[in-house]
């Protein structure tokens, strides 16, 4: 399994996640800032766990967020 942390309150909505990881972001219509879908907050960071087959997807998300608020990371559960 891997965990996607977001950092949402800094997105600047750029759409970058949403192009590479569809599987897992869209862009909010209300505030236009990224939604890791079904992530649960935690002190203001998004988290979602999900399956080894979005890894890549959302290592690039990682990387191409231009303000580094995507990490991506793999669990041992
Ligand atoms: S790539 Fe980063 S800044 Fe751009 S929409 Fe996604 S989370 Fe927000």
């Amino acid at each position: 399994m891997i965990r996607i942390i977001h950092q949402r309150a800094k997105c600047i909505g750029c759409n970058y996640c949403v192009e590479v990881a569809p599987n897992t972001w869209e862009i909010d219509k209300t505030d236009g800032k990224a939604t890791l879908i079904g992530s649960t907050q935690k002190k203001g960071f998004y988290i979602l766990t999900t399956t080894n087959d979005e890894f890549e997807a959302n290592f690039e998300a990682q990387n191409i967020c231009p303000v580094k608020i995507i990490k991506v990371e793999k669990t041992t559960k």
